[in-house]
């Protein structure tokens, strides 16, 4: 019997190897065609200019590595609901294979087009993989989804040992392309010309200045430097320091899925056999820690969706945000006058990318001194991250509002305080404020800068002690 064509779907799964649906897929047959689509409904993945640049030059090396397997990935754009089922008859598949997403949007448009597959009779296979374990596979003690990360880690990690290392897939995959009168199709040959036009009308060039690297060679770069470099064994203390640069970088690679997240974990198991004192194996599990936050964040928009629309906690919808827009395009230009926001601002705008620290750091500081609503917050990293993805961002601006699922009913950062905690050789401030290099120490941290030392650079917007007790009171009332 003749093997069956297939369309492939590649949508957070910019990647070849270890992936859970073409592993399935390809266990079926070789006649493997793969699709990517610019989703006109959806723009998440490329409505920022640093995401757009990712996304672009991986899509590219995609492109180049299905062709070196022997067949292509055929890129669109438009509406997945007519594309899929469309390419699915031109190539003649009798099956189209994705990963699950957990972003609501994703899921709803997900189960029209396993409807118009139906209607045409074409079978659709679906499998997780942008997790470390399904949504449907870890409940609290009470069958409920977890909406605390405690117990949610606990439980995680204990899945995670039982499981123990996994041998990564070896297969060396050999791929049949179309049939030449196929691949004549307009369907399929403007391919080329979708990427190209993309790639023309990208705005940002991170070559030089993001620190996440687009494509899976360069996630697999990133991971092997992280721990041939040993970072990971200092991780602990070095992860907040946003002048150092002692974190993966691997958000976006993750994001994007051009990377596995259970290659990803599981590189931190086989260390564990050879880490030599407390702080590396600390540092060790405070990683794996973070890799849950974001396995957290996402199982959370799965369970509760109306997170995108609003706070979990439902009293914040009463809270009378001052969202005073002046403010807002201060703190969007990193122009507040409190420098370890601005430099953290400016790190945004010129790399795509924020150390977490800062994003904690600029958040509060929206939120909690300028009292703008956190989703005018949450939009601008959207707008601007090169790893910015609907549950992380949400879960980390929530937890910043104090709105979200973190336990602690109210937390404020001192910005002065965090930045001698964090910065305390304002290495990082002077590095991305210059006009500021020949400030002092200790004036740059209290945020005390003399008319004569400032070099253009903005006074305080407002006063950190008047604006916190202010917002107590609001939120006394709510
Ligand atoms: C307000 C705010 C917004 C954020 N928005 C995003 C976002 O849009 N996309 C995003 O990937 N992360 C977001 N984060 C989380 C975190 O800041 C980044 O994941 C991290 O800075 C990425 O750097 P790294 O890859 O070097 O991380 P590492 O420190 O090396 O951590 C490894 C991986 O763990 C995950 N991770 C680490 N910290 C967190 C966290 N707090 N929450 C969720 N996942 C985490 C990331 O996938 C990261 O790549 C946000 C945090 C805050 C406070």
């Amino acid at each position: 019997m003749n093997k069956p064509r297939i369309l492939f779907w590649h949508r957070k799964d910019l990647r070849i190897f270890d992936n859970q649906a073409l592993i399935k897929a390809y266990s079926l047959s070789n006649y493997i065609t793969s699709t990517y689509i610019f989703d006109k409904n959806y723009s998440h993945d490329f409505n920022a200019n640093s995401r757009a640049w990712f996304l672009a030059n991986s899509l590219q090396e995609l492109g180049n590595n299905w062709k070196k397997m022997g067949s292509r990935l055929v890129i669109k754009e438009g509406d997945p609901l007519i594309i899929i089922p469309q390419l699915a008859k031109i190539i003649d598949a009798k099956f189209v294979f994705w990963n699950k997403s957990i972003e609501p949007y994703e899921i709803n448009r997900d189960l029209e087009i396993k409807n118009n597959l139906k209607e045409n009779n074409i079978q659709f296979i679906e499998s997780w993989d942008h997790l470390l374990v399904e949504p449907s596979k870890i409940f609290s003690g009470n069958d409920k989804p977890y909406s605390v990360y405690g117990p949610f880690y606990k439980n995680l990690k204990l899945k995670m040992n039982l499981l123990g290392s996994y041998d990564q897939d070896k297969v060396i995959f050999q791929f049949k392309d179309l049939d030449n009168k196929i691949k004549e199709n307009k369907a399929i040959n403007s391919s080329d010309s979708v990427l190209n036009k993309f790639l023309k009308s990208i705005k940002f060039s991170g070559s030089n200045i993001c620190p996440c690297r687009p494509g899976e060679n360069a996630a697999e770069t990133l991971l092997e430097n992280f721990i041939n470099e040993k970072k990971i064994y200092s991780y602990s203390s070095a992860r907040d320091l946003p002048s150092h640069n002692g974190t993966s970088f691997l958000s976006a690679s993750l994001r994007f899925g051009t990377i596995s997240i259970r290659k990803v974990w599981n590189a931190t198991l086989n260390l564990n056999s050879d880490f030599e004192s407390h702080e590396n194996s600390l540092s060790i599990e405070t990683w794996q820690k973070e890799l849950v936050w974001r396995e957290f964040y996402q199982h959370c928009l799965f369970h509760f969706p109306e997170l995108e629309k609003g706070p979990y906690r439902k009293k914040w919808d009463q809270f009378p945000w001052q969202n005073n827009n002046k403010w807002f395009q201060h703190w969007s230009n990193g122009e507040t006058g409190v420098p370890i926001v601005d430099a953290a601002m400016r790190q945004l705008n010129s790399t795509g990318w924020m150390h977490n620290r800062c994003r904690m750091i600029v958040a509060s500081f929206l939120v909690k001194d300028l009292i703008c609503s956190w989703q005018m917050g949450e939009k601008k990293f959207m707008e601007t991250l090169v790893d910015g993805d609907l549950a992380a961002n949400n879960g980390g601006w929530q937890w910043s509002a104090s709105s979200g699922m973190d336990p602690k009913p109210l937390r404020i950062f001192n910005p002065y305080t965090q930045a001698k905690k964090f910065d305390p050789i304002c290495e990082y401030i002077k590095y991305w404020i210059p006009e500021l290099s020949k400030v002092s120490n200790a004036d740059l941290l209290n945020g005390e800068i003399s008319n004569s030392e400032k070099n253009n650079y903005s006074s305080p917007l407002v006063n950190h002690n008047v604006q916190q007790r202010l917002f107590k009171s609001l939120y006394a009332e709510i």
